[in-house]
């Protein structure tokens, strides 16, 4: 296995919710790293089977595993890894949590794998895009694919997902090409990883402070605006109950079924920047 040459650079954010977990439904846990969120899908309890979505920021596989072994006791890896997408800071524990692990599978959708097996680097993060001090300092943001070899799985095209018998897959692209949500049709509840998230996560100071707030995927990594649209439209219309974004807190109810129509319908103001080179290309 392989780390990018920059996975490792320096990464100075973090937030008031890194090391914070909330449980969304008793089988459904987001733990907040630094600025992101993995999600423990799994009944808590010693010995009990769970699944992995989204592996957090380089360096912080001890936090993850730490907390993962509070929840299902010691010994016991994930049966499967699951990302929405391969962005540095939704697989920089990969690796390490790997090593430690053993040979547990990742799946990702067949669009993403380049980025998990060396193939492919992301384009560069966008430092000239409206926003505010994170879009800003992107430039410290590692673009460069990883390489995870025999362990990376492509999602299987009947939308099942695996070691998850009640959910769907969905692809939700445009801030990747890869791009999944996860789906339980029995209570509505959804993880989206980047398509939407709930916090204005350019500005240094509200990703601090994780301030609730409604938004689109994070704009200096998003390079097509109009299948973001359409990806955030695909989502709305399933009229989630529960949904945990890559970044920001988890969000339920009334709050987000108003926001999220709302980000559906004005989503050109909200979430699309008015410059950047994405969207002037
Ligand atoms: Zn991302
Ligand atoms: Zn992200």
């Amino acid at each position: 296995m392989e780390r990018s040459s920059s996975t490792e650079r320096f990464q100075p954010m973090t937030s008031v919710g890194s090391g914070v977990g909330i449980e969304m439904a008793p089988d459904l846990y987001c733990f907040t790293v630094q600025i992101v969120n993995v999600v423990f899908y799994g009944i808590a309890g010693e010995g009990n089977d769970w699944v992995l979505i989204d592996a957090g920021m380089a360096k912080s596989a001890s936090m993850i595993k730490a907390e993962a072994e509070k929840r299902f006791g010691e010994g016991n890896p994930p049966k499967a890894i699951i990302l929405t997408h391969a962005h540095f800071d939704h697989i920089g524990a990969l690796i390490d949590l790997l090593e430690d692990w053993g040979p547990v599978p990742v799946y990702a959708h067949s669009n993403e794998l380049p980025y998990l097996t060396g193939k492919k680097n992301y384009p560069k993060p966008d430092t000239s895009v409206e926003g505010g001090m994170v879009a800003k300092m992107s430039f410290l943001f590692p673009n460069e694919s990883i390489d995870i070899g025999e362990n990376a799985h492509p999602l299987s095209d009947d939308h099942t997902v695996p070691f998850m018998p009640d959910w769907k897959w969905i692809h939700t692209p445009g801030h990747s090409d890869g791009h999944i949500s996860l789906f339980r049709n029995e209570d509505h509840a959804m993880i989206v990883g980047d398509a939407f998230v709930t916090v204005k996560q350019d500005e240094l100071y509200k990703v601090f402070t994780q301030e609730k707030e409604i938004n689109g995927p994070p704009r200096y990594f998003t390079p097509d605006w109009e299948t973001a649209e359409q990806s955030v439209g695909i989502l709305e219309a399933l009229r989630p109950a529960i949904a945990i974004t890559g970044h920001g807190v988890p969000v339920e109810g009334e709050w987000l079924k108003e926001n999220l129509t709302k980000l559906a319908a004005e989503f050109k103001t909200i979430a699309v920047p008015d410059y950047g080179k994405f969207v002037d290309e």
